[in-house]
C-alpha cells in the first residue's frame, strides 16, 4: 500500500470522496427548490360569522401559513399580505358535508374507468362543482374503495386540489343489501368495491380488519330492509341481521372506528340507538315525531349524531318522507340532538348548490339561518372529528373561509353570493366579474310577426311573434307539443335583446313565474311544479338572455368573439330554478338549407360554462335578416333534437 505524507493510499481516497460527498449535498442544499409560501392575506373590516351562532362585525383577519393567525377589531399590520377590503363583506368558515358520494358507481364499471375517472373528472369537479360553493371539507359515503383510497392519498399529496375527505370505505350491508343490489347493481365491480355483504360473524370481523388496515374515518353499514325505489325501478333490499349490526358497532368501537347507518324507520333507529350507534344518516322517514316520544330521550341518552339529508328526501317517491324529514329535523334539533349537515350529493352530476339548498330546507324547518350554518360548520366538524382544525372562525384555525358578499346569517339564501372562497389561506375560488360587452342594439325586422319552428322529429313546434317588437320591446314564444299550447312566455328586452322581464307560463303542472330586472339582481316569483318560489340572482352589468336563442341577432351584430350570458333553467332537470351561466361563441359561416330554401347563416356554439364537457348547442342565424333559421346539439340526439325555420308570417 503506498503512502504519502504518512497518509496510505486508501485513506487520502477515502478522504477526497467524503470532501466531494460533502460538498455534493452542500450544492444540493443550496440549490434545493425554494418552497413558495404563500404570503397570506388581510381581510379589513370585516363582518365574521364564527360558525358557532355568534358573529363580530368590523373585524380584520389575518390568513398566513394556511391558519387563521388574528382576529382583531384593532388594526392588524403585515407588509408581506395582500390586503382584502372587507367592507360589506361576510366572513364565515367553509362548508361541511358529512355525507356525499363522490363517485355512485354510475361513471365506472371497472378499476380502469375509474382510475380515468379520478385523473380526467374529479379535478373538474372540485374545481367547478364544489370549491366555488364553499364546500371545503366532504365525507364520503361507499365509493369503490380503490377509487377513493387513490382520491384520499392524491388530495394528501397535493396532486388534486380539493376540499378535505374522510371516508369509510365500502358499506356494510345484507347480502342483497342497498348498496350492493342498487347502486353496485350497475356492474360487479362497483358492487364489489361500494359493499360489504355480512351474513355472518366472521365476515363482519373481517370487514372491520380490512377497514382499520385501510385507515378509514367511520364505518357505515345499511340498516333498512324492504322496499327500495332505485330511480323508477322497485327493488327489494335485505336487511343486515341485528345481532351482526350490533357486532360491527361494537367492534368497530373496539377497533377506534365509530359507525354510521343508513337508516329510514322508526323502529330501525331505536335499534340502532340501544346499540350505541354514533351517526344516524337519512333519519325516521316514516312518520311524524311528537316532541315527547320516548325515541327522543333515548335518542338523547345515547349521544347519536344525526345527518338528515332533506333535499335527498325530494327525490323520494313517497312525498311523505320530505314532509316527515322536515318535521323530524325541528323536533330533534329543538330536543338537543347534534346535528351536522348532510346532503346525500351525487358528485357525479350535481353541484354545492344541493348544499346551498339542503342548508335552505333546515331554515324552511324551522331553523335560523345562523342555526343552519352552525350544523354546516361547527357541528359538522364535530362530527368528522375535525374540530380543532376546521368549522370555526377562530384565531389557529385552518383558514377554511367563505368570502360572502351578502350574509347569509340573516338570509340563508344569500349563500349563494360568494366572492372567494379559501382553502386553508389559500384562494382556491374567486368570483369572476360579470363581464359587459359592446352589444349594439338590434331591431327584428319589421315585415316579420311571427316566425315558426319545428322540431325535427315532429312533436314540438315554437311559435316565436315578434310583432310586438317595435311598438312595446316584447316578444312571446309559445310551445306547442303535439299541437297542443305546452307553454308560453313573454319577454321585454333592452335594445341589446337581453331580458328586462319575462312571464313563463305552464300550466300542465302549474308552473306560473315572473321575472324582473332590478338594479344588479334579477328577482323570480312565482310557482314552478306547484312550488312558491322566491329567489334573487346576481346579475350586474350580464347579459339576462333568458329566450336566448332569439337574443343572439345582437351578438351576431356586435364584434365580440364570444359572450358570457345567463338564463333561468325551468326544464327537468338540476338547474330548475337557477341562474345558468353560458357561453356563447362564434363558429365560423355555414349555408344552411331549410324548406327548400338556403340561408347564408352564422353559426353560434353554446355551452353552460360548469358541464361545457356534457353539452353543446348549435344555432344557425340568417346574415342578412338575422333570424334564426335551425338549431341542433352536439352528439347522439344532434338530430332529433334539433329545430328548423318552418313558418314566417
Ligand atoms: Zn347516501
Amino acid at each position: 500500500m503506498p503512502v504519502l505524507f504518512g497518509i496510505p493510499l486508501i485513506g487520502w481516497i477515502q478522504m477526497l470522496l467524503g470532501s466531494a460527498l460533502v460538498l455534493f449535498v452542500l450544492i444540493k442544499f443550496l440549490l434545493r427548490p425554494k418552497k413558495k409560501k404563500t404570503a397570506g392575506y388581510l381581510i379589513r373590516d370585516v363582518h365574521v360569522i364564527i360558525g358557532d351562532g355568534s358573529e363580530l362585525f368590523h373585524q380584520n383577519v389575518l390568513i398566513k401559513d394556511e391558519v387563521i393567525q388574528k382576529i382583531s377589531s384593532e388594526p392588524v399590520e403585515d407588509a408581506a399580505v395582500t390586503v382584502i377590503d372587507g367592507s360589506g363583506l361576510t366572513l364565515m368558515p367553509g362548508l361541511i358535508d358529512a355525507h356525499v358520494h363522490i363517485q355512485g358507481g354510475f361513471s365506472c364499471r371497472s378499476e380502469e374507468e375509474s382510475d380515468v375517472f379520478l385523473q380526467k373528472k374529479i379535478p373538474q369537479i372540485f374545481r367547478e362543482g364544489v370549491l366555488p360553493y364553499g364546500i371545503t371539507t366532504i365525507k364520503d359515503l361507499d365509493a369503490p374503495k380503490h377509487f377513493i383510497y387513490k382520491l384520499r392519498r392524491k388530495l394528501k399529496s397535493g396532486e388534486i386540489l380539493g376540499p378535505e375527505l374522510r371516508i369509510v370505505g365500502p358499506n356494510f350491508t345484507a347480502p342483497d343489501g342497498h348498496p350492493a343490489s342498487t347502486l353496485g347493481s350497475n356492474s360487479p365491480w362497483a358492487r364489489a368495491e361500494m359493499a360489504i355483504e355480512v351474513s355472518g360473524p366472521e365476515q363482519v370481523s373481517a370487514g372491520i380488519r380490512e377497514l382499520k388496515q385501510a385507515g378509514v374515518d367511520f364505518l357505515k353499514f345499511t340498516y333498512q330492509g324492504g322496499d327500495y325505489w332505485y330511480f323508477d325501478e322497485k327493488r327489494i333490499i335485505r336487511k343486515i341481521e341485528k345481532a351482526l349490526m350490533q357486532q360491527i358497532i361494537r367492534e368497530g368501537k373496539e377497533n377506534g372506528l365509530l359507525a354510521t347507518a343508513h337508516v329510514f324507520y322508526y323502529d330501525d333507529v331505536k335499534e340502532l340507538l340501544e346499540a350505541g350507534i354514533y351517526g344516524i344518516e337519512h333519519g325516521i322517514l316514516d312518520r311524524d315525531l311528537e316532541p315527547d316520544d320516548p325515541i327522543i330521550a333515548l335518542w338523547k341518552q345515547s349521544g347519536a349524531r344525526f345527518v338528515p339529508t332533506v333535499n335527498a328526501m325530494t327525490y323520494e317517491k313517497d312525498s311523505a318522507r320530505l314532509v316527515h324529514s322536515l318535521h323530524n329535523l325541528k323536533v330533534l334539533y329543538d330536543a338537543g340532538i347534534p346535528i351536522a349537515m348532510g346532503t346525500d350529493n351525487m358528485l357525479e352530476s350535481m353541484t354545492g348548490a344541493i348544499e346551498h339548498r339542503e342548508l335552505a330546507y333546515y331554515v324552511e324547518a324551522g331553523l335560523s339561518p345562523m342555526q343552519a350554518i352552525v350544523l354546516a360548520t361547527k357541528n359538522s366538524a364535530e362530527y368528522l372529528g375535525v374540530a380543532d382544525r376546521k368549522g370555526l372562525v377562530n384565531e389557529g384555525m385552518d383558514a377554511d373561509l367563505i368570502l360572502l358578499e351578502k350574509d347569509p346569517g340573516t338570509d340563508i339564501s344569500n349563500i349563494q353570493f360568494i366572492d372567494k372562497v379559501f382553502l386553508k389561506g389559500r384562494i382556491v375560488f374567486s368570483q369572476k366579474a360579470i363581464s359587459s360587452y359592446a352589444i349594439p342594439d338590434y331591431a327584428y325586422p319589421s315585415e316579420v310577426s311571427q316566425l315558426r319552428y319545428r322540431r325535427a322529429d315532429g312533436t314540438e313546434t315554437r311559435c316565436v311573434d315578434i310583432s310586438g317588437y317595435a311598438e312595446q320591446a316584447e316578444i312571446t314564444q309559445t310551445l306547442l307539443k303535439d299541437d297542443a299550447p305546452w307553454s308560453e312566455e313573454i319577454f321585454h328586452v333592452a335594445g341589446d335583446l337581453s331580458c328586462t322581464d319575462w312571464h313563463y307560463s305552464r300550466p300542465s303542472d302549474q308552473t306560473e313565474l315572473l321575472a324582473r330586472k332590478d338594479g344588479d339582481y334579477i328577482k323570480l316569483s312565482g310557482t314552478f311544479k306547484g312550488k312558491a318560489q322566491d329567489k334573487t340572482f346576481k346579475i350586474g352589468d350580464g347579459l339576462w338572455y333568458q329566450m336566448m336563442e332569439m337574443a343572439m341577432p345582437a351578438f351576431i351584430a356586435s364584434e365580440e368573439k364570444q359572450i358570457v350570458f345567463y338564463s333561468i333553467g325551468t326544464g327537468n332537470n338540476r338547474g330548475a330554478m337557477g341562474l345558468g351561466e353560458f357561453s356563447a361563441e362564434k363558429a365560423g359561416e355555414e349555408t344552411i338549407t331549410v324548406n327548400g330554401r338556403s340561408y347564408d347563416c352564422v353559426k353560434i356554439a353554446v355551452v353552460l360554462t360548469a358541464f361545457s364537457w356534457a353539452w353543446t348547442g348549435f344555432y344557425w342565424y340568417d346574415k342578412k335578416s338575422g333570424q334564426l333559421v335551425q338549431t341542433g346539439e352536439k352528439g347522439k340526439n344532434a338530430d332529433k333534437n334539433g329545430y328548423r325555420l318552418s313558418e314566417i308570417l
